[in-house]
């Protein structure tokens, strides 16, 4: 299946896997098709988000139907809030209320290569969650230690965090990753080669919560990162965008 996002002409998007959720040209769809919360929505426009890329467009229905996704798009074509946005649609409450929902602790993890990456992912996050009580750590050395308190931890709801940096925190007892429901590897070319792929897969094994959606966002994706990606994934859907006329 091939096919134009009629709102970004220069992006051709492909598609392939089983019962593929129909793209949306709106985030306002978004509201209707899966009740995406109007103060998310009015985050976007706040930021001048105000229509999905192409990678948005096929990648937000895909994991907001819980499916995994394989997402391969440009650099600068908006694969963060793809991924963030339905994370943040299906958090629930915040683990330090009382009426936590999905059950408390961390409930979503995104990991890149990079501290700076990870710094950038985290900032993005608290502007999209504005309004909301959720506590999102980008993590480092500090945050380590602060997270020695079971008390403090257990009010987690988002990590981001390079891989080193997390394996170590889980070595040491210092996060629980039990309840986790959403895995983001970003900049996974990179997540899923030799260096990375051992911390990665330290990190899949402790998220042991039968409901794990995964998934990976790439600019590209070569053949070995792919095999990688296709084993590690559960009937995944894959997106491929592609830039027009270059
Ligand atoms: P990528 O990860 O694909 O390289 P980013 O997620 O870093 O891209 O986004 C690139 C830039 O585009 C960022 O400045 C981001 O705020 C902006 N952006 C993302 N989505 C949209 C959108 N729907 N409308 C306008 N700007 C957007
Ligand atoms: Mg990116």
């Amino acid at each position: 299946e091939a096919d134009d996002t009629p709102s970004r002409p220069r992006q051709r998007v492909v598609t392939k896997g089983s019962n593929i959720p129909s793209h949306a040209d709106t985030f306002h769809e978004l509201v209707e098709r899966y009740q995406l919360s109007s103060l998310l929505l009015s985050n976007l426009t706040t930021y001048g988000y105000t229509q999905p890329t192409g990678i948005q467009s096929y990648g937000i229905p895909i994991l907001l139907q819980s499916r995994d996704l394989a997402a391969i798009s440009p650099t600068g074509t908006g694969k963060t809030l793809s991924y963030l946005l339905p994370i943040m649609s299906s958090l629930g409450a915040p683990s330090s209320s009382a009426n936590s929902d999905a059950g408390s602790g961390v409930r979503a993890i995104v990991i890149a290569p990079t501290r700076e990456l990870a710094h950038q992912i985290h900032n993005e996050c608290l502007k999209l969650a504005q309004g909301r009580k959720w506590r999102i750590v980008l993590f480092s050395k500090a945050t380590a230690g602060t997270l020695a308190d079971k008390a403090t931890r257990d009010k987690v709801d988002i990590i981001i965090s390079t891989p080193l940096r997390l394996v170590a925190s889980l070595r040491s007892g210092g996060v629980e990753l039990n309840n986790v429901r959403h895995l983001i590897l970003d900049e996974a070319d990179r997540m899923l080669d030799s260096e990375f792929f051992p911390q990665v897969e330290e990190i899949l094994a402790a998220c042991s919560h039968p409901n794990l959606q995964k998934a990976v966002f790439s600019a590209t994706l070569p053949a070995g990162a792919e095999k990688m990606a296709m084993q590690m994934l559960k009937d995944p859907i894959r997106v491929v965008v592609g830039l027009k006329d270059t």
